[in-house]
């Protein structure tokens, strides 16, 4: 221990994850806080982080205010569908009032975007998505935040939140150690703002062994976002709503410009449109929902796998019609271009040609994400112009531990943000903490060494485990004194996959089942105390687990509270397999106590912020 070189940094914001939301909250943080130290502290490289590493097609997520074609009010509208009725509107809405400005900005930076020959608009995808040759989308934003910051840290894995030891309940700062020197980092801060993204990796994925890489979500996505927050005492919301995607098989690319923009559609192997087949059977479930336009995503999964388990499988897009015309043609392998050229790499293996064959689709296991058509994350206020009593207290994304805010797949209530809308949510988080710190609210915080030396010693532990461990080894990897990262990992994933709703039961699970997973995962965090690394990178991925292990189990909580099933097609709850809008018309909170470790839920109300204000506004 005593070899680890300490480094310190007192910093006045500090962005931990610098993807698309910390890359939105470091470049608004020096507009609001022009002499205030900023640092942004991530764990790879910012040039190319996160979900959008490898570059996007489309941005998803744009009104086109200044056309008219979308307004703030339209996207809640469409969140509030695609998620069953159960979002924060407050959140939905101002981010969407907002996300416009951010994509011009984009514009400006030097995105190249597609434009309409005819009307110069950009080119529209569907009702929300704007195209892009977005191989360059990530290093654009990051020189933003490099431009803004103080400093950047790559390389860096933030493990744990520090706390001020002056206020209860008061965010201190943050540490981490450098994957590549080992080095210790503490970092002081008046405000964290987390932007650490989602989680994948906690149920176990379809390609296993050799391809266990393989996930349409980031494989290094580890639920730092959720962790570090859950570690201190921050309140959640509907972690039960982990997402399945229906991708192309094996490569997951995406298939939203098919069906957008090719126009494809989806049949069963004998050719039939099976989504009709499976009409009633899904009224029974959930009601009027299945009349919405468009079909909600989940209950699109749901017909999917209903028709698999029937035997209608495999499933496939029709992608032989629309290939015929050469510039469609062109616009579907380009697709992958700019986002997942691997897919194009598993046809090419596979011999699929999609103007000649219809490639397969499948559905992926589930992960945990806060901006996509999906809303798991941190419990946080709303703006106050906007958020009833329940949603505000006094910043705008704030955690309910003061001076923590969060953005992007963080912030949990508020779908269909995606790469923009995660921008401008680390924007808004920004302006709100840059004030916090104006308001003299984070004044006098006390971080001891004592807490720092502390998290020093429980951090480097599992390089220890494994070096007064491996003395016992006398063949092979398997010593009677430590786990593996990737041994534990794989426990995590049978625990998540077998009882909390994974690919293993066609996303099954009910409250026997989840009981006997929560207390799987609590032998296996107890486990995690011997977990051993022999390297920095493994002791990354030790802590990796680690996040990725307090994840599932509020995910697990959540799962067993919620006595409904809300989505259809991304879990049920064999023991109550309907929508039930009468006691579940809800939102679920969790707070973990960070003392004993145990999870307390409770509800909380869903206001129809967007259809009441209209609604007060006519009479
Ligand atoms: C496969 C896929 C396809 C998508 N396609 C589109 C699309 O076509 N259009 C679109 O608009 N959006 C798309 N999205 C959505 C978009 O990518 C996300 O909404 C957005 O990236 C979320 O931003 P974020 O900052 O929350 O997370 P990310 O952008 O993933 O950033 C999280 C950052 O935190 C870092 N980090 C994690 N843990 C730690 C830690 N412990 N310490 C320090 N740093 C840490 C990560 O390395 C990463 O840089 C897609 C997402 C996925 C996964």
């Amino acid at each position: 221990m005593a070899k680890v070189k300490t480094h310190h940094e007192d910093c006045d914001v500090l962005v931990v994850g610098g993807g698309m939301a910390g890359t939105g909250a470091t470049f608004e943080a020096r507009h609001w806080g022009r002499d205030l130290k900023i640092i942004c502290v991530e764990k790879a490289n910012i040039d190319r982080s996160g979900a959008v590493a490898q570059g996007l097609y489309a941005i998803n997520c744009y009104m086109g205010m200044q056309w008219d074609e979308n307004q703030p009010e339209d996207h809640v509208r469409y969140a509030r569908n695609d998620l069953m009725g159960l979002v924060r509107e407050d959140l939905g809405y101002d981010m969407a009032r907002h996300v416009d400005s951010a994509v011009h900005m984009f514009d400006e930076w030097g995105l190249p975007m597609m434009k309409d020959e005819k009307t110069g608009r950009y080119l529209r995808e569907g009702k929300w998505q704007i195209m892009i040759h977005g191989e360059s989308y990530k290093p654009i934003v990051a020189e933003a935040a490099k431009k803004s910051a103080d400093k950047i840290y790559n390389r860096i894995m933030v493990t744990h939140l520090l706390m001020d030891e002056e206020k209860e309940n008061r965010v201190g700062g943050a540490v981490g150690f450098n994957m590549r020197t080992g080095d210790y980092h503490v970092f002081r801060a008046k405000t964290v703002i987390v932007a650490a993204g989602g989680a994948s990796h906690i149920f176990k994925p379809r390609a296993v062994g050799e391809g266990m890489g393989r996930t349409w979500y980031a494989p290094w996505s580890n639920g730092s976002a959720y962790a570090l927050p859950i570690a201190v005492g921050a309140k959640m919301t509907q972690m039960e709503n982990r997402i399945v995607l229906c991708r192309f098989k094996d490569g997951y690319g995406p298939v939203g410009a098919y069906f957008l923009h090719l126009k494809t559609y989806t049949q069963n192997a004998n050719g039939e449109n099976y989504e009709k087949k499976w009409y009633d059977q899904t009224k029974e479930l959930v009601g009027e929902y299945i009349d919405h336009h468009p079909t909600p995503t989940c209950l699109r999964n749901h017909a999917f796998i209903q028709e698999t388990i029937a035997g209608g499988g495999p499933i496939q897009m029709v992608t032989t019609e629309a290939f015929q015309d050469p510039h469609l043609e062109t616009v579907g392998w380009e697709n992958f271009l700019g986002m997942t050229v691997g897919q194009a790499v598993v046809w090419a293996s596979q011999n699929i040609d999609p103007k000649y064959t219809n490639p397969e689709l499948t559905t992926s296991e589930p992960y945990v994400m806060g901006s996509h058509a999906t809303c798991s994350g941190a419990w946080v206020s709303g703006p106050e112009d906007l958020s009833p009593p329940e949603y505000f207290w006094g910043y705008n994304r704030m955690l309910t531990v003061d001076g923590l805010f969060g953005a992007g797949d963080t912030v949990g209530g508020s779908a269909h943000k995606f790469s923009s809308g995660s921008f401008t949510e680390g924007r808004l988080a920004a302006k709100a903490a840059v004030k916090y710190i104006q308001d003299q609210k984070a004044e006098n915080i006390k971080v001891t060494d004592k807490q720092c030396e502390d998290f020093k010693e429980a951090i480097y532990k599992p390089l220890e485990n494994y070096t007064v461990g491996q003395n016992e080894i006398t063949g092979g990897t398997v010593s009677p004194s430590y786990i593996l990262p990737i041994q534990g990992l794989q426990r995590l994933q049978r625990i998540m996959d077998e009882y909390v709703g994974g690919i293993a039961t066609n996303y099954m699970t009910n409250d026997n089942m989840l009981k006997r997973g929560l207390e799987l995962l609590e032998w296996l965090q107890e486990d995690l105390e011997n977990v051993g690394a022999e390297d920095y990178h493994q002791l990354m991925r030790a802590w990796e687990l680690k996040h990725r292990v307090l994840t599932s189990q509020c995910v697990t909580e959540h799962t067993l509270f919620r006595q409904e099933t809300r989505w259809p097609g991304y879990y049920y709850r064999g023991d109550h397999m309907k929508l039930d809008d009468e006691n579940w018309h809800c939102l679920t909170i969790s707070r973990r106590d960070p003392k004993t470790g145990k999870f307390t839920m409770e509800k909380a109300p869903v206001y129809h912020i967007v259809d009441e204000k209209e609604k007060k506004e006519a009479s």
